[in-house]
């Protein structure tokens, strides 16, 4: 037997390009252009760097307590892991063991499928509307659990919680994963909803509206039993994910309720007045209530944008995927860089129209 014949071949997910210029401007990958909570940097400063002789506490217990009592939740309530990506593979693989298709929208979040592979779930998508919304009546065939970020990525469609109701009281039999990683920007959480039914798990990250994607934490929150279920396949996988600066510096984060509502309100005005200047330039989006916009123009192709913008340090998203490869996705930065962006996409409209 040729070795090539046992390994598990995957399509890996593309993450968003990472690169490191000095005056470029960033607005592809969603992270927050303000900088994360002053007592982090205070706590990273006076850091005990002896203490990293040993392993971090596997439970993340400070973090998950302050996490519990953010939201008035048990502590058995919820769940830590490395960014939500670590912790959604996680509820993948413990969640979705079944034979029936697991169900998410055609044009969502571009790794659900690419876990559904690696664990061998089977799936089926459900085309979003022609206003890139959910069709609740989708979710109503026989099926293995649902997954859907709200708002949805890459379009920042938010669904109202009503939505999110019908969703689940459709499917009492399996777990619905509400994926909240844009919530903070102006969306309803699904989380007053965990009361109510116990096959809900409630995803959200420190990576967007908490301003440190580069700690790397997220979480999830749902009902005790779904939790308990998670830890042990989590300490079947790998015990120490989270490494103790994370622990820490995400409790400080967690403590600061002012500032995070301070930069989330910040980007949410941002974005509003983004969407104005977006029209006026010729772009259309549905609307966003996440920290990007979702826009494609009247007249010149997505494509040849991207490439200018990039061209000219300024790097947004594009994919070459049916349905959505005539838009960008442009996150919302500062309006200084916001500024930058537009007067940049004059040049490059003005050249082309
Ligand atoms: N869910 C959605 C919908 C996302 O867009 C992202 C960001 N790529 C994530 C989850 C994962 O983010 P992180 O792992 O940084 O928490």
């Amino acid at each position: 037997m040729r070795w090539e014949d046992n390994v598990r071949r995957v399509v890996p997910y593309v993450a968003g390009e990472q690169p490191d210029k000095e005056h470029m401007i960033k607005l592809n990958t969603n992270e927050c252009p303000y900088p994360p909570a002053p007592g982090v940097a205070r706590l990273a400063s006076r850091m005990n760097t002896d203490a990293l002789r040993l392993y971090p506490d596997p439970d993340a217990t400070p973090l998950v307590e302050a996490l519990a009592s953010y939201y008035g939740l048990k502590k058995e309530q919820v769940f830590v892991g490395v960014g939500s990506d670590d912790v959604l593979s996680m509820a993948f693989l413990t969640f979705f063991n079944g034979s029936e298709p697991i169900l998410f929208p055609d044009v969502t979040y571009s790794f659900y499928d690419v876990w559904a592979n690696l664990y061998r779930i089977p799936y089926r998508t459900c085309a979003l509307d022609e206003d890139w919304r959910i069709r609740p009546e989708d979710y109503r065939q026989p099926n293995g659990g649902i997954i859907f970020p709200n708002p949805n990525a890459p379009t920042g469609v938010l669904e109202p919680l009503s939505v999110v109701e019908e969703i689940l009281q459709a499917n009492p039999d399996v777990i619905v994963i509400v994926d909240e990683a844009y919530i903070d920007f102006g969306g309803a959480s699904a989380l007053p909803l965990l009361e109510k039914y116990e096959n809900l798990l409630v995803v959200q990250t420190f990576s967007k509206s908490r301003a440190m994607a580069g700690l790397r934490i997220g979480y999830c929150m749902g009902n005790e039993k779904l939790i308990r279920c998670l830890n042990d396949v989590k300490f079947s996988f790998n015990s120490y994910t989270m490494n103790r600066p994370s622990q820490l510096m995400g409790v400080e984060a967690v403590r600061d309720d002012a500032y995070f509502r301070e930069i989330t309100r910040k980007v949410a005005a941002t974005r509003e007045w983004a969407k104005g200047e977006l029209s006026r330039l010729g772009f259309s989006f549905p609307d966003s209530k996440a920290n990007f916009i979702f826009a494609r123009h009247e007249s010149v192709p997505a494509e040849k944008i991207f490439q200018e913008l990039k061209a000219a340090d300024i790097y947004v998203r594009h994919w070459n995927k049916p349905r959505i490869e005539n838009y960008l996705r442009i996150t919302v930065g500062t309006e200084e860089e916001m500024k930058a962006l537009f007067a940049r996409l004059n040049v490059i409209l003005e050249k082309e129209i």
